[in-house]
């Protein structure tokens, strides 16, 4: 079996990024600009966004972070998105999710404009994804399959069963996979879904993005297949300093002798998506999307 190491391929993509804000310089341009719009103070959300801006540091990105108390008004919060639109310094930014419960998420999403949605979550650019035009493609999606790219796993031809159905990462992770530069033949499995197990047992490549920690067992799992985990959820461990660890939807022990790659948690999907986001900035940044 071999572990996916998401922070070795991180690292390397962002010495890439840094190299080529390097360049952007040197030939007079100037550094990507990357803001961040944080509401309220969830810890999850805290968290994210504290690596955003220091993934920018580390790269030569220049961030802002723009921040909100969670009683901020939707109106408010659109206008300032308005000014963000407007904002010629700024290559790309980001509405940190989930929003309060009276602020409509997807009102917010589409209030961005899909040149600077470097979250890829504006449905202008999940259509362009999805018909193969270029768009900013949602984070934890592209990065999944760089990871494989960069391992070299055969996707051509392969059963990839994905379980989930979110906007964020399911869907347009199945557009991708069945892309004709990946060629996989793709399952999305559910709640709904008969027999899942078994469903499972036919991937080759088996991703789950569930949010139930250790869902995927041993015995739904085919030997010899990848299994990549998106989970992360957090639970309480008395081993940490913060109280709590991340868990993924794969139960470890028992899939990793059964499989030929797997993906950690942490350390697989998560680095991959914050490095995901930097690399649409710059794709931004360098016009490469909307020309
Ligand atoms: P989500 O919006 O939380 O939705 C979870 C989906 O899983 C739902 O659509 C649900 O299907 C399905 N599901 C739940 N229980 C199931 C079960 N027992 N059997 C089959 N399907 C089941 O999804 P998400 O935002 O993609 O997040 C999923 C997980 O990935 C979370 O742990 C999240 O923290 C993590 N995540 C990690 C990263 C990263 O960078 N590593 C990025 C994004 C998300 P139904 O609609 O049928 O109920």
């Amino acid at each position: 079996m071999i572990l996916i190491d998401g922070n070795k391929v991180a690292a390397e993509m962002k010495q890439e990024i840094t190299e080529e804000v390097k360049k952007i310089i040197n030939n007079g341009g100037k550094a990507p600009h990357l803001a961040a719009v944080l509401v309220g103070h969830d810890g999850g959300s805290e968290t994210y966004v504290a690596y955003k801006i220091k993934d920018c540091e580390a790269v030569g990105f220049k961030s802002s972070l723009i921040r909100y108390e969670d009683y901020v008004t939707e109106k408010e919060l659109l206008a300032k998105i308005e000014e963000l639109n407007n904002d010629d310094d700024l290559d790309g930014f980001i509405v940190q999710l989930p929003l309060p419960k009276h602020i409509s998420e997807q009102k917010v999403i589409e209030a961005i404009n899909p040149k600077k949605d470097v979250d890829g979550f504006h449905p202008a650019n999940v259509g362009r994804m999805v018909i193969g035009l270029p768009s900013y493609v949602s984070a934890t999606p592209f990065g999944i399959v760089e990871l494989l790219k960069r391992y070299k796993i055969e996707t051509n031809g392969k059963n990839c069963v994905i379980v989930g159905r979110s906007n964020i990462v399911v869907r347009p992770l199945s557009v991708l996979m069945s892309q004709k530069a990946v060629n996989a033949t793709v399952t999305v499995a559910h709640s709904r879904t008969e027999n899942l197990e078994e469903v499972c047992r036919n991937a080759d490549i088996l991703i789950a993005a569930i949010g139930v920690p250790e869902f995927v067992k041993g015995n739904m799992v085919k030997k010899g297949a990848v299994v990549i985990d998106v989970g992360t959820t957090r639970v309480k461990s008395d081993l940490t300093k913060s109280g709590w660890k991340l868990k993924g939807d794969v139960l470890f022990e028992e899939v990793a002798e059964k499989c030929s790659y797997i993906t950690p948690v942490p350390g697989g999907v998560g680095p991959m998506t914050r490095v995901s986001l930097l690399l649409n900035t710059l794709l931004s940044a360098k016009g490469e999307i909307y020309k």
